[in-house]
C-alpha cells in the first residue's frame, strides 16, 4: 500500500495504475448521440451541445478514457441508496443495489441499468471498456467470471465519471 501511495504522488496524471488502468490513444467521441435511451425520472441530454460542462479531470477521464486514481474516487466507499449518473448526460446507469464491494479501489457493480452501459473491446484483447450508451462517455471497464456475485460480472467505473442521486 505505501507504494502505490509513492507511485501515486510521482506518476503523472496522464498515467494509470491498477485493474481499471489503461493506455489508449486519445480519441474523442464527440460526435453527435445516439439517442437511444429515455428516461421519464432523469432529464437525459441527448444532444451533445447540451451535455453538462466537464471540468479538465472529468474530460481526462470521460472524453479521453484516463482513470482517478486508485481509492480517490469518492463513491467507491458509497453505500447509500440511489441511482449513479453519467456525469456528462444524465443517463442512469447503475442503482446502489448493483453495487458491491470488490476491494478494487473503485466502484464496482455487477449490472447496469436497461441498456445504458456499452461493451467495447479494448485493441489490446485484454479488456473490455465500458462506454455511456446514450453519450459514449468513457466509465471503465467490465471484467466477468471473478465469482464476486452471482451475476459474476464487475463493472469497474471511475467515480468522476457518474453522478450519484440519493434515493
Ligand atoms: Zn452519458
Amino acid at each position: 500500500m505505501k507504494i502505490i501511495k509513492i507511485l501515486s504522488v510521482i506518476v503523472p496524471l496522464g498515467l494509470s495504475l491498477g485493474a481499471c488502468s489503461q493506455a489508449q490513444n486519445q480519441t474523442s467521441s464527440d460526435s453527435s448521440s445516439t439517442n437511444v435511451f429515455t428516461d421519464s425520472k432523469y432529464t437525459v441530454t441527448m444532444d451533445s451541445s447540451e451535455w453538462n460542462k466537464l471540468t479538465s479531470e472529468e474530460e481526462r477521464v470521460i472524453v479521453y478514457k484516463g482513470t482517478e486514481m486508485i481509492w480517490k474516487g469518492e463513491y467507491t466507499d458509497n453505500h447509500e441508496k440511489g441511482t449513479y449518473l453519467c456525469k456528462r448526460c444524465n443517463a442512469p446507469l447503475f442503482e446502489s443495489e448493483s453495487k458491491f464491494d470488490s476491494g478494487s479501489g473503485w466502484p464496482a457493480f455487477d449490472d447496469f441499468i436497461g441498456e445504458s452501459v456499452t461493451e467495447i473491446p479494448d485493441k489490446d484483447g485484454y479488456r473490455v471498456e465500458i462506454v455511456c450508451t446514450n453519450c459514449q462517455g468513457h466509465l471503465g471497464h467490465v471484467f466477468k467470471g471473478e465469482r464476486f456475485t452471482s451475476k459474476n460480472t464487475r463493472h469497474c467505473v471511475n467515480s468522476i465519471s457518474m453522478q450519484f442521486v440519493k434515493e
